[in-house]
């Protein structure tokens, strides 16, 4: 799993639910590197990663 704003593999999971009626799952994760939040998504045969929140710098 990278960070989508600062490409680092340096992040962690912080909470992850399931999505029933989608058929998703999601897990929060949050970047150690430049503190980005993003939701990565999981379904049947796809899964894509949407950024959420501010982004912040330093
Ligand atoms: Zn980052």
């Amino acid at each position: 799993m990278k960070c989508p704003y600062c490409g680092s593999e340096k992040v962690e999971p912080v909470k992850s639910w399931e999505m029933p009626k989608m058929g998703y799952k999601v897990t929060h994760y949050r970047c150690k590197n430049c503190g980005g939040l993003f939701n990565h998504y999981a379904g049947k045969g796809k899964e894509f990663v949407l950024r959420v929140g501010p982004r912040r710098r330093g």
